[in-house]
């Protein structure tokens, strides 16, 4: 089918709730997707940060098969072992705790905000500070967590109790507190709110009012987690865990999960018949991500995360030097890297595609740059090459 004929289904049977550019993704591999035309591309914002793994990873695609053909799905009121098998996978990489499976960042999210409601109810505290900028999902509930004007808009009245703080402030956070507070939710480096990186001094200031104060401390890993950050999870950059994580994105390698990985503590707050989902966790998608863990284990993948982002960084680094009048500031965690422009961004992101990059530019002026964790060098000096182009015309 030609990009036109896609694009016209698109505009008389699907909900035009995207801002889509005109281009079909036919087909991909690793860092590489091919349109429909067959015209190819480096992809450094793979499906939003999905596929951390690179596209069709291996593993992912050879876990996927396997498991279609044996069992694709079991609701919840039975056992299945691989259910059991990553939430052991995932707690072995995190802290002593258990695990919930979830569909979606949104749902991980909304999730750990019941958990911490349940865990204060009886003491009537219900309140959750979220950040100022933050994204946390497009539920209900999260869009209320959010704190972002933009996605509320039109859907009022929104649930009650959630509270934004200035990202960053530790006085304003503490301010905020009160004796309705049971939780706290961000995420450590705000990735849609435009790659802002949290400082270990707040973070770790953060643990500690939670600890004083009894507050469930929620970290949202949705975009962070699995090895993006030159860590399996980005608090573990900080040294400081939380008391609750949560995972979507690139857990699943492609396939639509999410997890909510509770501590010690807080593990057995929701009970039999408190939360629940159909689909959470069934065997396909549970394959899928003991792929996904696979190929980060025994590919290196966090330590080639490092080495590259290192890499891009510094050619990045050159770029800024050369072309300081358009890039004010770049902010980065290995593979997760935001070039703040003088300029809107938005020209530059479009002009990338055509040169056969794909990035995205967030908050308006933001390229955020984010390639799968088997991104090779020779991939980043061709993207390199091509924003040095993009830079140089505009120039
Ligand atoms: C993408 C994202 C979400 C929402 O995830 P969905 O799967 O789209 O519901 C929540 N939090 C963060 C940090 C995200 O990046």
């Amino acid at each position: 089918m030609s990009t036109k004929d896609v694009m016209k289904l698109y505009d008389e049977y699907v909900m035009q709730t995207y801002t889509r550019v005109p281009f079909v993704i036919a087909k991909a591999k690793g860092s590489i997707v091919e349109d429909a035309g067959g015209k190819k591309y480096l992809d450094f914002f793979p499906g939003w940060a999905v596929s951390g793994v690179g596209h069709c990873n291996d593993r992912v695609v050879k876990a996927i098969c396997k498991q279609a053909q044996n069992l694709i799905h079991v609701s919840n009121n039975y056992y299945s072992e691989l259910q059991g098998t990553l939430a052991k996978k995932i707690i072995e990489h995190s802290f002593p705790g258990k695990v919930f499976f979830a569909n979606s960042g949104a749902e991980a999210n909304e999730g750990a905000c019941k958990l911490a409601r349940k865990y204060g109810h009886e003491k009537d505290r219900f309140e959750i500070i979220t950040m100022q900028n933050s994204f946390h999902g497009r539920t209900l509930a999260m869009i209320a967590a959010t704190g972002q004007d933009k996605v509320k808009t039109g859907f009022k009245p929104l649930p009650r109790g959630f509270v934004h703080v200035p990202f960053g402030d530790i006085n304003a956070l503490t301010q905020a507190i009160s004796e309705k507070t049971i939780a706290i939710m961000l995420e450590l480096i705000q990735c849609e709110g435009g790659i802002n990186i949290a400082s270990r001094d707040y973070i770790t200031k953060i643990r500690k009012i939670c600890n004083e104060k009894d507050i469930v401390l929620i970290f949202d890993e949705v975009q962070t987690g699995m090895g993006r950050t030159g860590a399996m999870f980005c608090y573990q950059n900080y040294g400081v865990e939380p008391d609750v994580m949560t995972l979507a994105k690139s857990l699943g390698g492609g396939v639509p999960i999410g997890a909510i990985v509770a501590n010690s503590k807080f593990q057995n707050v929701l009970t039999p018949g408190t939360h629940a989902s159909t689909f959470g966790g069934g065997p396909l998608v549970s394959a899928a991500a003991l792929g996904v863990f696979e190929a980060i284990e025994e590919g290196n993948l966090i330590i080639n995360a490092v080495a590259q982002g290192e890499y891009l960084l510094k050619q990045l680094k050159v770029l800024k030097q050369k072309y300081s009048t358009l890039i004010k500031e770049i902010r980065a965690m290995a593979l997760i890297i935001g070039v703040e422009l003088g300029i809107e961004g938005d020209g530059i992101y479009k002009k990338c595609m055509e040169e056969g990059l794909l990035i995205n530019c967030t908050q308006k002026n933001v390229l955020r740059i984010m390639p799968a964790l088997t991104v090779t060098k020779k991939e980043i000096d061709k993207a390199i090459a091509i924003l040095e182009k993009i830079f140089g015309a505009i120039l």
